[in-house]
């Protein structure tokens, strides 16, 4: 659905948007708002007292074409092309120099201007494109100044331009900084604490694509949810310390003996799972025995040997929603719990939701 225009102009969703160039509407909004800004800005230069020496259609002209460029991110929106937005901040450039040139003074401040494209730059491109933004700067600005006859052109130019660096350096690290934050916290909200593994949060979501991709390519996926047996007595008879340490232990067991492609999880307590996508349900109940073999060999030595017993479900061609695909392994779990444990059970095959 086309965004209404209430939400094109929204700063509460610019806000909130992911930064740089994930968000097409963070682009489209940024345009407009700097450029119906820049617009308005000329305008009252223009209306305020201001030199003699200004060419007042000269920048006139130039709001009128940054209004142009705002209204045009605004109709366009999020299909502004990714090549048109990293060009953007050079016809902000251009107009802010075309614009000093008009002013005529050769002591204009309207260069405070330049500053925007470093912001705009910074806060949405990559770093590469950010110097090339700076550099254009610096290329209009000695332009202007040539162009004026300016005093002291190379201190304005050094001062005009050492600022607008900094500008963008302090904005493309604070931009930088915030995505690593970003990605930790995502990360950890998707990450069991103990064992590594991805947790409830991330197996779902991880459940999701993986059946969404089998859908697309007409695969198979499966999954093997398995419950360790009797776990509690390790607890009662080994500590909650030794109880964790297991735990961890299983996960190392599943990390090594799971494919790369295999997405593996702790659902919750002593409750762990593994997305076997392209596989049917016999070739994951033979991961589901070979990983029974391996957990049995490593906890064998224990005070409380460990065992697990293994709910099975696949989904030919992705044809079932992720709840149902759990349900299914959930409910061959419960019976190979019923049928005495250390075992694997296959549910019957699920089909659409
Ligand atoms: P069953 O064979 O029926 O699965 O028996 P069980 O004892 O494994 O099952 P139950 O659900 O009764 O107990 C699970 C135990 O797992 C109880 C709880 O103390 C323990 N547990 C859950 N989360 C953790 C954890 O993070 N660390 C430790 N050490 N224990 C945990
Ligand atoms: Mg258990
Ligand atoms: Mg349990």
């Amino acid at each position: 659905m086309e965004p209404s225009l209430r939400r094109r102009i929204s700063f509460g969703e610019f806000c909130g948007a992911a930064t740089g160039l994930t968000d097409r509407s963070a682009l489209a909004r940024t345009w407009t708002y700097f450029f119906a800004a820049g617009g308005t800005l000329s305008l009252l230069a223009v209306l305020l007292p201001h030199d003699r020496a200004t060419y007042e259609p000269g920048v006139l002209a130039c709001g009128a074409l940054a209004y142009g460029v705002a209204v045009a991110a605004l109709l366009l929106f999020d299909r502004i092309p990714l090549a048109v937005s990293q060009l953007l901040p050079a016809v902000g450039t251009l107009l802010i120099s075309a614009a000093a040139v008009f002013e005529g003074s050769g002591m204009s401040v309207y260069p405070v201007a330049y500053a925007w494209v470093a912001v705009a730059a910074a806060q949405l491109l990559s770093r590469g494109w950010v110097a090339v933004h700076v550099a254009l700067v610096g290329g209009g600005f000695a332009a202007v100044l040539l162009a004026t006859r300016a005093p002291s052109a190379a201190v304005q130019w050094i001062l005009v331009l050492g600022t607008v660096t900094m500008v963008a350096a302090v904005v493309l690290a604070l931009r930088l900084r915030l995505e690593g934050l970003v990605g930790r916290l995502d990360e950890a909200a998707r990450t069991d604490p103990l064992t590594g593994l991805l947790n409830r949060r991330g197996f779902d979501a991880a459940l999701e694509v993986e059946i969404e991709r089998a859908r697309r390519s007409r695969t198979e996926v499966s999954l093997l949810i398995g419950d360790l047996d009797s776990f509690k007595e390790v607890n009662d008879r080994l500590g909650h310390g030794a109880g964790d340490a297991a735990l961890e232990r299983v996960s190392a067991v599943l990390m090594a003996a799971k494919r790369r492609v295999d997405v593996a999880a702790r659902l919750g307590g002593e409750e762990f799972a593994l997305i076997v996508p392209d596989s049917g349900e016999e070739a994951a109940h033979v991961l589901a025995e070979r990983l029974r073999e391996e957990l049995r060999k490593t906890f064998a030595e224990e005070p409380v040997p460990l065992t697990v017993s293994f709910g099975v479900a696949g989904s030919p061609a992705g044809a079932c929603t992720p709840a149902a695909l759990l349900e299914a392994a959930d409910r061959a779990l419960y019976r190979a719990k019923e049928a005495g444990r250390d075992r694997s059970v296959v549910a019957p095959t699920t089909g659409p939701a």
